[in-house]
């Protein structure tokens, strides 16, 4: 017989930001460390369907799965901490649960019944995660629930995870993260700590471990308390640090005895059963031997988790190389009025996927720069297309070439639209979406990175290169060093000189720190190696 699946929340309480998608990626570690198969789910009270149609400047990076799903950035930490990948049916998002029950109020499915919150749509949140945990035969589901505790919005997935609590029974436990504030004296306050926890037992629920994010270290004291107060054993109240890179918080957390406190109450092995790197990657990013400075040539943004996925590629590919590199953001858009020189600081330049024409002109003359004067370049998506843009104008020759995305107008569209993409009117999941395979071309620098011809990265995007433009590129000298199998789309190019490459993709997505980017791992081989140089 199978084994009965188990199930752990995390619930966040105070305040948002205290880092719960981190706080569940390292216990997901803690418990893949011991050969449990974990499924994270992820429920988020929006009523978007998905995150595709929210802009990244003020929601943080959009997430893009093998299977084209566009999902909420907590997923990539997932990923990264796990290196496994997940399906979209993971996210449980508030529009898709209220499309499914609508769907099937106007099927007929509830006839002659009133639709309710409870039971109909704690019913088919619960469905949900039973179906995916078995049909992913996951040992262990870990549940984040978005927002905080006391929100409107996720009120229905907690009252659905309460119910589930009592259908389960013992297989299930609540964990509350929490904010322990100290305000610079030392003395960690732990009544706000104790109102929500009092909020959560209002609803039913009764959280078994506590997990404070604190300023400063917890004191016993502030710990005793938050143990007698909030009806949990002295060993269950966890203190969650700063740390200098998140990878190194399951250690933090296992040398708290967490996982002891999770195995014993959920009744898992103890034993450890991976084989991995992980620690020693940890110990090169913390104690790196060289430094490197990356500037990321984007549109301008105040929200730093836009570019989280390529800030943690880099964190990644550094660990290979056994480098720190730092990122620095320039704005694209003030870029263009200023001299290229500026970017000589820079050790490599990146210039990140995007849409639309701001700051457009900026990231071409970046790139421009970085050819003429041997500077690593990755061009990521968007990146890639001004890559080809600039090499059409500046050495094809191609006066006033563009992508018709940013002048429909343009002489020389060598970035074009996606042929299925001309009909399509509506904008959520519509676009090149999730993992296509590509060939490379033996012999170019990205088949040597990646070591094999075929490879799978991660698309989304609307608009690709000209196919009528190709042998125009290549007879100017840009090696097209990929191609997707199907249906003939450029998926990457590099120069014949120093180190740049294009790529349609966005590897970034799939980068872990056990298995990193090989375009990133290049770029910052050949960063150093021109630092070296110097
Ligand atoms: N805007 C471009 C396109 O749609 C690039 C998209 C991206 O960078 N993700 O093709």
């Amino acid at each position: 017989m199978a084994q009965r699946i188990k199930y752990i929340v995390v619930m966040g309480s105070i305040m948002s930001g205290l880092g719960k998608g981190i706080l569940s990626s390292s216990i997901a570690r803690l418990l893949k460390k011991r050969g449990y198969k974990v499924l994270p789910i992820k429920f988020d009270g929006y009523l978007n369907v998905d995150c595709g149609t929210m802009n990244p400047f003020r929601h943080g990076e959009v997430f893009v799965l093998d299977d084209g799903s566009e999902v909420d950035m907590d997923f990539g930490t997932y990923e990264r901490f796990l290196n496994q990948s997940l399906t979209g049916r993971s996210s449980i998002t508030g529009g898709k649960m209220f499309k499914r029950i609508i769907e099937k109020e106007r099927r007929g499915d509830f006839l002659g019944r009133d639709v309710q919150f409870v039971p109909h749509l704690t019913d088919e949140i619960k469905e949900c995660v039973k179906c995916v945990g078995e049909e992913e035969k996951a040992d262990i589901v870990l549940i984040e629930v978005g927002g905080t505790v006391g929100d409107l919005e996720n009120g229905y997935f907690i009252e659905a995870m309460r119910q589930l609590a009592y259908e389960v029974g013992k297989d299930l436990l609540f964990l509350q993260l929490t904010f322990v504030p100290s305000l610079g004296k030392g003395e960690p306050k732990t009544k706000p700590t104790q109102h929500a926890n009092r909020l959560i037992q209002s609803m039913g629920i009764k959280p078994e471990i506590i997990i404070c994010r604190g300023d400063e270290p917890l004191t016993k004291e502030a710990k005793e308390k938050i143990s007698l107060y909030c009806n949990v054993p002295f060993e269950n109240v966890v203190y969650d640090p700063m740390v200098p890179t998140v990878y190194q918080l399951p250690e933090m957390l296992e040398k708290q005895n967490l996982y002891d406190v999770l195995a014993n109450r959920l009744e898992l092995r103890k034993e450890a059963v991976e084989q991995s790197e992980w620690d020693k990657l940890v110990g090169r990013i913390i104690k790196p031997t060289h430094e490197l400075k990356v500037g990321i040539v984007g549109k301008y943004t105040s929200v730093s988790d836009a570019y989280v996925s390529i800030k943690e590629a880099l964190v990644h590919a550094g660990a290979v190389v056994n480098a720190k590199a730092d990122f620095e953001f320039v704005d694209s858009e003030e870029f263009e009025g200023k001299m290229a020189k500026e970017l000589e600081k820079y050790d490599a330049i990146i210039v990140p996927g995007g849409f639309g024409k701001r700051g457009i002109e900026g990231k071409i003359k970046a790139i421009q720069y970085c050819r003429e004067n041997g500077v690593p370049f990755l061009g990521l998506c968007l990146g890639m297309q001004m890559m080809v843009v600039e090499y059409a104008r500046n050495v094809c020759g191609l006066k006033g070439a563009n992508s018709s995305e940013i002048e429909k107008e343009t002489p020389h569209p060598v970035i074009d639209i996606l042929p299925e993409q001309v009909s399509i009117m509506e904008k959520g999941a519509t676009m090149r979406l999730g993992a296509y395979p590509c060939i490379l071309k033996e012999g170019t620098k990205s088949f040597e990175l990646y070591g094999e011809k075929n490879i799978s990265e991660r698309h989304r995007h609307r608009y690709e290169v000209n196919p009528n433009y190709v042998s125009k590129l290549e007879e100017g000298g840009l090696i097209i060093s990929g191609v997707s199998p199907k249906n003939n789309i450029m998926e990457m190019c590099e120069w014949k000189e120093g180190f740049g490459i294009g790529t349609q993709a966005h590897p970034e997505l799939k980068s872990r720190l056990e298995a990193p980017a090989p375009l990133f791992v290049g770029l910052l081989k050949a960063a150093l190696k021109r630092k070296k140089k110097d």
